[in-house]
């Protein structure tokens, strides 16, 4: 059962996957109104069920205390990154979970080399984090605005297609070592159209309770839309890897960008497989020791162990 539901979800994000070595042109490769097929209520009903196993698997990834997973959303404004984290994680633990933004870096974060911040977000084994914008800023705002390079303060030459290839290289190998070292790294662009964009903005202005999500620089920033296109064709040309692909997900519409997101990050956990650890012989005997004692304690007139006789039947089987 569960192997068949894995099965279909790999088959439903297959699409979505950017293949390694792949030469990728957003506009042509891949459509942000795409809806898979799929009508909103099947949709919806398909994000709770997902909702449901990301919280069962994120409970033995805790347990297991072996893996991390790291979750990176990009999107351009107004993509949707905010609403996504708060359906895709509404079931999990919120003690597994750490979600992390990255602004404009800060002078403390300027002063080291540019993944130190990001580094300093990573999860802990049995957690998943979850990064609101990215490592990836650095090849995205920074290659579409490189007068920010200046204020990293990097020695030697900080230009052209060389400098950019060489932070993919170094973003590749900051990603291999992490899965290495069992953290995996889940990459999620969520893919809106520019007239979508232009709609979403347009309701922050209408609606007097978004006002306050509407910012102008987001519109100044929207007239470098076909540079943000085209440094985002080649960051998932460039670092789609076997151990790290990216996922690009249509968002135009909010409800498939949340059950592909869901659909995505259930995969890596599915594909991990985290199980609860088995207790050795030996703490087995020390825990059925403490049970006789705690057993031994009863009142008068009540159960030796209460969970259990509320819990089993008179032939000693399971109550469901
Ligand atoms: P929201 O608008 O929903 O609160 P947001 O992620 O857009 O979320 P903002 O404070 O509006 O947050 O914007 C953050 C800004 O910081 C973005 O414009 C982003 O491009 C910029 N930024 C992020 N990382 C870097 C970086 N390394 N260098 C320069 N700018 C960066
Ligand atoms: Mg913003």
């Amino acid at each position: 059962m569960e192997d068949r539901g894995a099965e279909r979800i790999a088959e439903f994000i297959e699409p979505l996957r950017v293949r390694p070595g792949s030469t990728v042109r957003l506009e042509r490769d891949f459509d942000p109104r795409d809806k898979g097929g799929l009508r909103k209520r099947e949709g919806v009903e398909l994000l709770r069920s997902g909702v449901e196993l990301l919280a069962e698997y994120q409970q033995r990834l805790a347990a297991q205390d072996t893996y991390g997973v790291l979750m990176c959303l990009q999107a351009l404004d107004a993509g949707g990154k905010d609403g996504t984290i708060r359906h895709v994680m509404s079931g999990v633990n919120p003690q597994g979970v750490r979600v992390s933004s990255f602004k404009v870096p800060s002078a403390e974060e300027l002063g080291h080399d540019y993944l130190w911040r990001y580094a300093r977000r990573l999860p802990a084994r049995g957690d998943i984090a979850i990064f609101n914008r990215s490592h990836y800023e650095e090849v995205l705002v920074v290659r579409v605005h490189p007068e920010l390079l200046v204020r990293q303060r990097l020695p030697g030459l900080v230009e052209g297609a060389k400098f950019w290839k060489q932070r993919y290289r170094e973003i590749n190998h900051w990603e291999r070592y992490l899965t290495d070292n069992g953290f995996r790294v889940v990459k999620i662009f969520l893919n809106l159209s520019k007239e979508e964009q232009r709609t979403r903005f347009l309701k922050r202005l209408d609606l007097p309770e978004k006002n306050w999500k509407f910012s102008a620089a987001d519109v100044r920033e929207r007239r470098y839309w076909d540079d943000y296109q085209h440094a985002f064709s080649e960051m998932l040309s460039a670092t789609s890897t076997r151990w790290a692909p990216w996922y690009v997900v249509p968002a135009d519409h909010k409800w498939y960008a949340r059950v592909c997101t869901a659909a995505v990050l259930a995969h890596t956990l599915m594909d991990i497989d985290p199980q609860y650890p088995k207790v050795a012989k030996a703490a087995r005997k020390e825990l059925l020791v403490a049970k006789r004692n705690l057993e031994r304690e009863a009142p008068e007139g009540r159960p030796a162990d209460p969970y259990a006789a509320r819990h089993t039947t008179a032939d000693g089987r399971k109550r469901r």
